[in-house]
């Protein structure tokens, strides 16, 4: 039995509750048409080529993702209400919470660091659990709820926006650099916000939209999985399922249908040339200004990290390294690397591009730490005494890292697999013709 007759044969009311069906599905990766097998709960398919996951569903789909976005969200509420750290030194005493944090950036004129700070660790992780729970309450009553397709897409979207996890190391970084000149006690909502990052992980890897968009389908009487793949048929880019190639609009989850994410490549290229161009003042002016009686200090990223190094702090001195100077220009470099093998030539195997890709579209996040600790530094050294303050370095840095994410997010991937069979088919033509 061939693979489009087993599709047709199969009907989603003989397959579990839970389950979809086999059908075809376009990897986002690498662009391979797969055939999967019907998914039921606790399975999870991966590309055969690629191996990115295509779907996984959780073996008690609804209630999973409820319950820890429910426990996320409540939580999220003690995080930000009780207190974060209290710092003693000298006369000064500090209780630090996130909203003073917030408030103390916004009221120096950093308004841009507030808002950075706002979204990565209190704005996207709260519209995201909120989306989460409105879309799983649908599904848990079988209602199709208003908006529930673009809850979906958004909240898939703000994935990558969530930093809580950067923000509680940055904390860890921030506290080693001040337990020599201070006594610091960590409150609740520190020990929680640990709690809060795990949880927040572990919903995002149990909402996935694939399964989502089928579901929301089938409570309004849709079988998306009857599409067959054929030469007539489009992959979509968000909810992998096909659809005829003569519509602009995917049936199944609303979204603009294209082969290929639309001028991906330029796109990809023009936010890379803007961080590196920002790179240059991000490293060459200060990120940092102390301010003592009688001294006034501003460092760079560089020397601070030299800073640290001498003063003996060397994990220290490596995670700031790691994060501010080695992820930004590894980054920068792989991603200049897969602008031109998708552009021109792969310069190595698709498949090793794939994980380049992979790894650069993961690491990104974490060159936050930076900016986070000069944050910190800032709400804790705030007296006369000893002041921090950021420097103008901070924003340029803060634009490389958003701009270079962007840059990856922006990229898509299965450009590296075409133009390697164009490469291959060009390469045996040649073959052909020198013979
Ligand atoms: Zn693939
Ligand atoms: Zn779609």
């Amino acid at each position: 039995m061939t693979q489009s007759s087993t599709i047709s044969a199969q009907s989603a009311t003989d397959i579990p509750a839970g389950s979809i069906p086999s059908h075809h599905v376009g990897c986002p990766r690498c662009g391979l048409s797969v055939a999967i097998p019907t998914i039921v709960p606790g399975d999870q398919a991966q590309c055969p080529r690629c191996h990115q996951y295509l779907v996984r569903v959780e073996k008690y789909p609804l209630d999973t993702p409820l319950a820890y976005a429910s426990a996320a969200l409540i939580i999220m509420i003690i995080v930000y209400t009780q207190l974060y750290m209290i710092v003693d030194m000298f006369t000064l005493h500090v209780d630090l919470t996130l909203p003073y944090m917030l408030s103390s950036l916004a009221q120096q004129d950093y308004s841009f660091l507030a808002e950075v700070m706002f979204l990565l660790t209190f704005g996207s992780p709260l519209l995201f659990l909120i989306l989460c729970l409105y879309v799983y309450i649908g599904l848990y009553y079988q209602r199709v709820l208003p908006g529930m397709l673009y809850a979906t897409r958004t909240l898939v979207r703000l994935r990558h926006w969530i930093m809580v996890d950067v923000f509680f190391i940055a904390t860890l970084v921030a506290y080693i650099k001040i337990i020599s000149r201070a006594q610091i006690h960590f409150g609740l909502a520190f020990w929680l916000m640990m709690v809060l990052a795990i949880l927040l992980i572990r919903t995002s890897q149990g909402v996935p939209e694939h399964w989502i968009f089928y579901q929301i389908q089938t409570l309004t009487g849709n079988d998306p999985t009857i599409i067959k793949h054929s030469d007539n048929t489009i992959s979509c880019n968000y909810c992998l399922f096909e659809q005829p190639n003569s519509q602009n609009i995917c049936n199944v989850c609303g979204s603009f249908l294209s082969k290929r994410k639309p001028l991906s490549l330029r796109i990809s290229m023009a936010f890379l040339l803007s961080a590196i161009i920002l790179y240059i003042p991000a490293n060459l002016m200060p990120i940092m200004i102390t301010r003592a009686p009688n001294s006034n200090l501003a460092s760079t990223i560089l020397d601070g990290i030299e800073y640290m190094w001498n003063d003996g702090d060397v994990l220290i001195a490596v995670v700031i390294f790691s994060a501010s100077m080695a992820i930004p220009i590894m980054k920068i470099i792989s991603m200049l690397v897969l602008l031109y093998s998708a552009a021109y030539k792969p310069l190595i195997s698709p498949a090793r591009l794939t994980i380049l890709y992979r790894i650069t579209e993961s690491i990104g996040r974490w060159s936050m730490i930076d900016i986070f600790v000069v944050i910190i530094l800032m709400s804790v050294f705030t007296s006369p005494l000893a002041k921090v303050t950021p420097g103008a370095a901070s924003i340029y840095f803060c634009g490389v890292v958003i701009l270079t994410m962007i840059s990856a997010l922006s990229f898509d991937s299965r450009l590296l697999w075409d133009e390697a069979k164009e490469a291959d088919h060009s390469d045996s033509c040649c073959t052909r013709h020198s013979s």
